[in-house]
């Protein structure tokens, strides 16, 4: 008899953005007339970067005769993009990752779910809070938590993220093996600092645990003293696999390109304490599942490191860095306690209300769709996270209605 995997049944319905649809819907269907603009979705939305867009042209272009035509490529990816991504991304950091070490995806969000396939079912595993709902549902579908249970999964330890600690979890009391982090975070927008992420690092080598490092929004990075990549930490090849993703970098959402390091001197035991590395487990794994990337889109890719692409990536996220620093300076104007906006295009905000009662207010009356933090964990609950993700003058405009309406309403407040 055919049947399922009952971990799905654990599974939270993602009411977060489905709720949010269905209030902006019915909000729109009831005021035809207002413009609404949206700094919900964590999504781009400007045009990939010219250079990648040539690359891509040329690259279709090879396509179409025999002799440049490529069929199956190296499953890792092509070396030129591997290349491409150790020197400009690791080692013009000062982090030894070889071209080797760098595994070329189709998403950061598909590789940070399938590396639980190569590791232990049995492990204790730490979640930021607020997450990413990525880390908590893959680890749900692949069995290792309990049920749910008042806001949580039994068996997951939450780190949580507070204004206490800057947004930064503190180390857990209790041991772990693995832990997720992300920096900058979604949807917080903080950053950790060399000496924070040097303790994580001394934690998983004591603990004999493994760091996933999460830096999809690395290239929003402006502040010199933050580091890029956990590999700039010493220590970090043994314990860390760092996932990277070209989307919110240059635009890809749509076009599909990221890349997972997993350096080869990060080893883990199995049950007779005898040690495998991780390189080769993943190698498997990837070359078994995954056909490697399109070859025009590696091509786009790797005009991202061009002379010409490193100056339209930066100009690219300048543009969402300005939005966020306005509605950054706006918000803390209004008296609102803030994170992120700089070095992110999240601005996480402590609305001083529930979250969803927030939602509502700047919806109904503001016509601006925001993300409540509730929907990223138990953490998030009195927060809102903007997003610097749209036009300048939809922010500014935003800005300014959320400002006339706040200021409005804390009047009335006092
Ligand atoms: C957007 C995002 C990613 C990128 O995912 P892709 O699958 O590469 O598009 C990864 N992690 C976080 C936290 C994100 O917000």
């Amino acid at each position: 008899m055919i049947k399922i995997n009952e971990n799905y049944l654990k599974l939270q319905s993602s009411y977060l953005f489905s709720d949010i649809a269905k209030r902006v819907k019915s909000f729109a269907d009831s005021n035809p007339d207002r413009e609404i603009i949206r700094l919900g979705i964590g999504d781009v939305t400007r045009a990939l970067p010219g250079a990648c867009i040539n690359a891509l042209h040329k690259a279709v272009d090879e396509m179409s005769i025999d002799n440049t035509f490529r069929g199956y490529g190296p499953e890792q990816g092509h070396a030129f993009l591997r290349e491409a991504i150790a020197k400009n991304d690791f080692q013009a950091f000062g982090a030894d990752i070889n071209p080797d070490e760098v595994f070329v995806s189709d998403g950061a969000k598909c590789d940070t779910g399938n590396i639980l396939e190569i590791l232990s079912p049995d492990l204790q595993i730490a979640v930021p809070d607020p997450v990413y709902p990525v880390y908590v549902d893959t680890n749900v579908m692949a069995g290792r938590t309990g049920p749910w249970n008042n806001g949580r999964y039994n068996g997951l330890v939450y780190l949580e993220a507070t204004e206490a600690n800057g947004y930064v979890p503190a180390l857990p009391n209790e041991p772990v093996d693995l832990i997720y982090l992300c920096f900058p975070n979604n949807p917080t927008g903080a950053t950790a600092t060399r000496e924070q992420l040097s303790r994580w690092v001394e934690y998983a080598r004591a603990n004999r645990a493994l760091i996933l490092y999460d830096a999809a929004y690395v290239a929003f990075i402006r502040d010199e003293s933050i580091p890029k990549s956990i590999y700039e930490i010493e220590g970090a090849r043994e314990v860390a696999i760092e996932f990277r993703s070209f989307s919110k970098t240059a635009g890809f959402t749509g076009t599909r390109c990221a890349y997972t390091i997993v350096p080869k001197s990060c080893v883990a035991c199995d049950s007779s304490m005898n040690k495998y590395d991780l390189h080769s487990l993943w190698n498997r794994r990837h070359t078994t599942k995954f056909n490697g990337v399109s070859y025009p889109v590696q091509r786009a890719a790797q005009a991202v490191y061009s002379d010409e692409g490193k100056k339209q990536v930066r100009e690219l996220t300048d543009y969402y860095l300005k939005n966020a620093s306005l509605i950054l300076e706006k918000m803390t104007g209004l008296g609102y306690t803030c994170a992120g906006g700089e070095n992110s295009p999240y601005i996480w905000i402590k609305a001083g209300m529930d979250s969803w009662e927030f939602f509502d207010i700047l919806l109904d009356k503001a016509a601006v769709v925001c993300t409540p933090g509730s929907g990223f964990g138990a953490c998030g609950e009195g927060y809102i996270r903007l997003s610097a993700f749209n036009n300048y003058e939809n922010v500014e405009t935003a800005m300014d209605r959320i400002s006339e309406l706040l200021e409005r309403y804390q009047c009335l407040a006092q």
